[in-house]
């Protein structure tokens, strides 16, 4: 059983003092601190947990440190929880530039203490339900459209909302980016709320992310073009669909599914259609839990510090890649 301590105590923060109840078989909570003293105060009331006076002493009676409070704070609270002699749990993206991510991965290399970072997408159930299904992408299509809300506009939708499939992609894909597109404008706030970007990676590969906060609706999908096979996730509604082209005599058909017959170019082939399921996830609780898990196995996070560098760099090329591509685009007031 490791003793946590809770950072920041706002929207998602008190979702996370729920997930760290229920993950009661890994975590003892010791209690939560939010420079917000009164709404610590209040939230200490309402959940019956103890709320400390100052960051430190919070470091020092636990373990385990779970970060919750604005991206321009995330550094100079892991590096205090790190120096503290914590384990860290931080949500993305890990910090607001690369000069203070690598700081942090030197701190945790020094201290020999993990840091995960909050790229939650890992956990969603329909991700998780693709199992050992091969993923090798050619061509993957990112969709994740926000309606407006001006939490979290302090940061370009970039490192609010591409940032999760940034992730993903980087994962997926496995590979390194050679080259970067994007185009973006501001609608309603100071920074960029809808993107495109375009990335190909080394290996030819190619990945076209779109991520907006001022849209009329919510979607979150990634779909994946592969050699013989169609993959589409449904991260909103934690579905996924896999679709195969086997050899007409195939013997490795899955079980589930179903299956048709296919005339192609490349003969008679068998199309199977299938929708794994992984079952109902907690995934705020799963990613938290499987710190705890890496802690005592002594094994790397799930989501690594150096995974959150990867994202928060590419975010980086992304942004400089849009601000190139507005710097030539005409002036609409000349
Ligand atoms: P919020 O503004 O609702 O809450 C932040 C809290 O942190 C506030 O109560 C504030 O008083 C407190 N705080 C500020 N500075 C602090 C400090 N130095 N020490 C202690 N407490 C401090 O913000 P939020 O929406 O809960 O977002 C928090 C973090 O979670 C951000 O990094 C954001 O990017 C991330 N986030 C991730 C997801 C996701 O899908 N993984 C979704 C939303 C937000």
């Amino acid at each position: 059983m490791l003793k946590i301590g809770l950072i920041g105590v706002g929207h998602l923060g008190k979702i996370h003092l729920k997930c760290i109840r229920l993950a009661r078989e890994v975590y003892e909570l010791v209690g939560i601190y939010d420079t917000d003293q009164e709404l610590a105060g209040r939230v200490a009331e309402e959940f019956g947990v103890k709320s400390f006076a100052n960051l430190e002493e919070l470091i020092d009676a636990a373990e385990v440190v779970d970060v919750v409070t604005p991206t321009s704070t995330h550094f100079a609270v892991v590096k205090a929880a790190l120096e503290g002699g914590c384990h860290v749990f931080v949500e993305k993206p890990l910090t607001e530039t690369l000069d203070e991510a690598e700081q942090l991965i030197e701190l945790s290399k020094q201290t020999g203490k993990l840091v995960q970072v909050g790229h939650v997408e890992r956990f969603n159930p329909a991700l998780l339900a693709l199992g050992d299904v091969k993923v090798q992408p050619y061509f993957i299509e990112a969709h994740r459209l926000a309606m407006f809300n001006p939490r979290g506009t302090d940061v370009s939708v970039i490192l609010d909302l591409m940032i999760h499939d940034l992730d993903i992609v980087l994962k997926l894909a496995n590979d390194e980016v050679a080259e970067v597109r994007a185009s973006g404008v501001a609608v309603l706030s100071n920074t960029p709320d809808i993107v495109n970007a375009r990335l190909e990676f080394r290996n030819g590969a190619v990945a076209n992310l779109t991520a907006s906060r001022v849209s009329l609706k919510n979607m979150r999908k990634v779909r994946l073009f592969q050699r013989d096979a169609y993959i589409s996730l449904d991260l909103l509604e934690k579905e996924s669909q896999v679709v195969r082209l086997f050899d007409a005599d195939a013997t490795d058909l899955p079980d589930r599914g179903q299956q048709f017959p296919l005339e192609t170019p490349r003969g008679p082939r068998i199309i199977h259609v299938d929708q794994p399921a992984s079952g109902p996830v907690n995934a705020i609780q799963m990613e938290l839990e499987s710190l705890a898990y890496s802690i005592r196995d002594e094994q790397p996070a799930a989501v690594s510090i150096e995974d959150g560098y990867r994202a928060l760099a590419l975010a980086q090329r992304i942004a400089e890649a849009v601000a190139d591509n507005q710097s030539r685009l005409p002036d609409p007031l000349a």
